[in-house]
Order: C-alpha cells, then structure tokens, then sequence
C-alpha cells in the first residue's frame, strides 16, 4: 500500500428526505479543521436520489468538491447500494481520512466497507485531531466503560477511517454562496444486482420530540423507584414540552426504551436544558450529557456524583420534588 497515493479528509455526506443530516455538516466542519491542519482539501461523497442540488448546501458548510451518486437505486438506504458506490469512490480516489456519523445508517455503511477494504474502522469517536509531525489521524473515543479516553491510530493501512457520534462536532458558521466542485459519478448496478427490496417504509409514531433533537431533556435514573415513579418524569416532560431520557440502569430494568438512553452506549445530547432526575452521575451517563447548555440534578443523596457535574443542584426526594415542579411550571 503507497500511501503517497492517499490524500483529503473526506466526509461521507448522509441525507435523508431531500436534506442533509446535522451530523453531515458537523463532520464537514470538523473535516475542514483536519484538512486544513494537513494542508490538503475537504470533500464529501453524496450519495442518494436527486441529491446533486444538495452539494451547494456541503461546499456552504466547508466542503471543496463533492462526489455525487445520484441514482433512483439510491432512493432509500440500503447497505449493498451504498457500500458498492463507497467503496468504487474510495478504490478510485484513495481519501486519507474517510469519516461517517455514528448514526444507524453511517455505522452499517463504514462497518460494511471496512468489510471490504484492508482497513480498520475507529467505531463512535468523540474526538478528531491529526498528529503534527507524521499526519496520522487521532481518533478518541471513550473506553473501558469510560474511563479513559483512548486515542485510536491506523498506521498501517488507508484509509484511516472513523465514525463520529453526533452532536459533538461543531458545524462551521454557514457561507452562502460559498463555490466547490461538483464531480458526477456512477456505478453500473442495477435492482438485479441488488438482494435487498424496501416493500414499505413505516414511520415512528411519537408526540414525543426525540432526545437526539430536543431543547430540554428530562431524564430519570432508578432513584424514581420504579416504572410508576418514572411516570413523573413523563408528566414533567409533557409539561415542559421536553424529550424523556434515561439511565442504562432504567432501561435495563424495562422501564422505557433504548432509544431514550443518554449516555456513552447510549445517544450523546446537547439540549439546552438537561433534568437528571434520581441518577447518581456515572461517568457512562455524564459523557452523554456533560455538553449539555444547562444541567439541574435532583438526588437524594448530597454525595451523589452527579452534583459535580451540574449547574443546579436540588438536594431531595425525586418523587416529593417533581410534583411540586410540575405544579409550578403549570401555574407559570
Ligand atoms: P444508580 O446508580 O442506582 O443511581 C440512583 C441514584 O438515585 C442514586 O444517586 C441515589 O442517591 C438517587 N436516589 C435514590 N432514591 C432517590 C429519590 N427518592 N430521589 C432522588 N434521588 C434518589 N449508564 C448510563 O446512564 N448510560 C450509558 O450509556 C451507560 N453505558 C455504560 C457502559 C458500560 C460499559 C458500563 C460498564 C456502564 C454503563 N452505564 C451507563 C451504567 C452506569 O455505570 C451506571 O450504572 C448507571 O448510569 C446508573 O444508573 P442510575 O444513575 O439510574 O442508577
């Protein structure tokens, strides 16, 4: 492998319905940090069903040149579609550094092309740097139940390549008018070729703002008690208009889903406002939340790690204080 024939940080740039997805611009913002610290250019693989009009959107977030799949096969996510065009773009043009959200579609698509490439994968990093002297990209993520921090290195093999949980990245200041290069490309694949069919596709039905969206989360721990207790949670939420998040503790023991889970296996959140009800403040819950605008902890317990922290600390039982909150915002 000639690594002299690797170059760019490169961004897959994922879309759903017609628009790009937050995690696509934070990763272009944090792709331009690491090319312009290498010196080299910024691009991004759009790949999708009349996507091409959303290049102009990348190039405005910090892209130079974006390399376009834009085929009706591509109309909805499926691993065999998108991992072929992948891998076609990366044999082809050989990027340094290929980074994907962490999100369901970004993991399955790296996953299933560092399948198929002598390549690794740095699976849900929360960090991106390159190292001074050699270039080599420094992709962290939290480890040993999060604990540490490891710093992951691909020395051997290009290209380096990473998924990065959303939410953590900053998108840069958007430039209107902002010029790249478009590059229009194709595969020959055909529905033939292709062993998966989409029959339907069924949409999650909430009233619910999801946590990976919301303003302000109210998320509880097991100090609520029980499922009966966690309804406050729910009552305060619905009060608040605000998403419900949770401990892994809480959805082990059944209480919500897993899609309500803040924290290092669960989703990262950066609300404004963030309630951690009940929750004693492991390290795993506080890597998924510690961003957050604001953070106001009710626990009972004075020496509960979460108090270190919080800006707000309410010292009390969950299940007296919570009513009380309830009543008052109502009457507010
Ligand atoms: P507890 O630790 O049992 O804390 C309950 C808290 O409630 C206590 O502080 C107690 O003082 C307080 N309390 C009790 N009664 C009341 C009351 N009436 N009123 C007010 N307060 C009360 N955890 C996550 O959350 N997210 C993750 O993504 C995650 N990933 C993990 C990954 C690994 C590899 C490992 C090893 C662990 C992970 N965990 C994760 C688990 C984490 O270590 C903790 O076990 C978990 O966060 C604790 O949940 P909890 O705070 O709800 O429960």
């Amino acid at each position: 492998m000639n690594f002299e024939d690797y170059r760019g940080v490169w961004v897959f740039i994922e879309e759903k319905d017609g628009i790009i997805a937050e995690v696509a611009l934070e990763l272009l913002g944090a792709g331009r940090r690491l090319a312009d610290k290498r010196k080299t250019q910024l691009s991004g693989v759009l790949i999708g069903d009349q996507v091409t009009g959303l290049a102009q959107t990348a190039f405005e977030y910090g892209a130079d040149c974006v390399y376009v799949y834009d085929d009706p096969i591509y109309r909805f996510y499926r691993t065999e579609t998108y991992m072929r065009a992948m891998l076609a773009c990366v044999e082809k043009y050989k990027p340094e550094i290929l980074l994907y959200g962490a999100t369901s579609t970004g993991k399955d698509l790296a996953s299933a092309v560092a399948t198929d490439l002598p390549t690794g994968l740095t699976a849900d990093t929360t960090q991106l740097d390159v190292e001074e002297d050699t270039g080599l990209l420094l992709a962290s993520r939290p480890a040993f139940g999060g604990n540490i921090m490891a710093t992951i290195l691909c020395k051997k093999y290009r290209p380096q390549m990473a998924t990065v949980r959303p939410k953590v990245m900053k998108a840069l200041q958007r430039v209107p008018g902002r010029i790249g290069e478009i590059v229009e490309e194709s595969i020959p694949i055909t529905e033939e070729d292709i062993r998966t069919k989409v029959l339907e596709i069924v949409r999650a039905t909430t009233q619910r703002a999801r946590i990976d969206e919301a303003d302000i989360i109210v998320s509880g721990g097991k100090g609520l008690g029980g499922p009966a207790g966690f309804q406050l949670i729910h009552q305060l939420a619905e009060t608040l208009g605000a998403a419900v998040g949770a401990s892994r503790d809480v959805v082990e023991a059944g209480w919500i889903g897993h899609h309500h889970q803040v924290g290092q296996t669960g989703v990262t959140v950066t609300p404004k406002i963030y309630f951690a009800v009940g929750i004693s403040g492991a390290i795993q819950h506080i890597v998924g939340m510690q961003n957050s605008g604001l953070i106001i902890a009710i626990n009972k317990d004075p020496a509960a790690p979460i108090f270190q922290s919080c800006h707000y600390g309410i010292v009390g039982d969950a299940l007296e204080i919570v009513p009380m909150l309830i009543e008052g915002f109502k009457a507010a």
